[in-house]
């Protein structure tokens, strides 16, 4: 079996995400060194980090933190861009488990009964082929054995690219764009929520905003990443 695999690797070398060198045969998307060089934030070490500060009073929430820091020039930008824009899912998933298995440890996912990925518009998700929020979600889900919903959250109308945009400009280009498909079945639920990168935090707080009928529902969150200006 193994001369096939060394004969596949011969035609179809695979190359690190970030830095390009050519991965070895038990190297997944990037290589060790920059697995390892990733820019961690360690924000689910921290109580009252300064994500969940900043999302206080926006909802009723649990625990929030990102895996990275996502800055100009960083890695971890690379492979932010891999995820989004080179049709590469399997990235996701892997970057769920990865997040998933360095988190566990400290009970970052205790008695979360859930996990939703933000959904993208149906059009955006047709055109990429999936919605990268939920490979995360799967990668995680596959470490804690935590289900994911992926249809709870229904994004209802499209939106402009939050990527030009102002603080302001983000904040009313995200009102009212979702809506919560099954509120019964979410009553008393813990449910963690799942995204690529927390900018502002428009997008989480407008997913949470479709969720504000649901009784006693907590919400934990978890990002990929975290951009810089928080
Ligand atoms: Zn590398």
């Amino acid at each position: 079996m193994s001369i096939w695999i060394d004969l596949w690797e011969l035609f179809f070398p695979r190359y690190c995400v970030v830095c390009g060198r050519r991965l070895l045969k038990a190297e997944e998307h990037l290589c060790v060194r920059c697995m390892t060089r990733l820019p961690r934030t360690r924000l689910h070490l921290q109580a009252d980090n300064k994500m969940e500060k900043d999302l206080w009073g926006k909802m009723s929430l649990g625990r929030a933190s990102a895996f990275l820091h996502y800055t100009q020039g960083d890695d971890s930008r690379k492979v932010l861009y891999e995820l989004k824009y080179y049709g590469n899912s399997r990235l996701g998933i892997f970057l769920g488990r990865l997040m998933a298995n360095e988190l566990r440890a400290s009970g970052f996912f205790q008695g979360i009964d859930c996990i939703v990925p933000v959904p993208l518009h149906e059009k955006k998700e047709r055109q990429r082929g999936y919605n990268q929020s939920e490979m995360l979600a799967n990668g995680i889900s596959a470490v804690t054995g935590i289900p994911v919903f992926n249809k709870l959250i229904v994004r209802t109308r499209q939106t402009e690219t939050q990527t030009h945009k102002g603080r302001a400009a983000r904040w009313e280009n995200m009102q009212d764009v979702f809506g919560c498909t099954s509120p019964e079945a979410f009553q008393s639920k813990h449910i963690l929520l799942v995204d690529d990168v927390m900018t502002t935090g428009a997008t989480l707080v407008a997913c949470a905003d479709a969720l504000l009928g649901i009784p006693n529902l907590r919400i934990s969150v978890l990002t990929l990443a975290l951009a810089g200006d928080l």
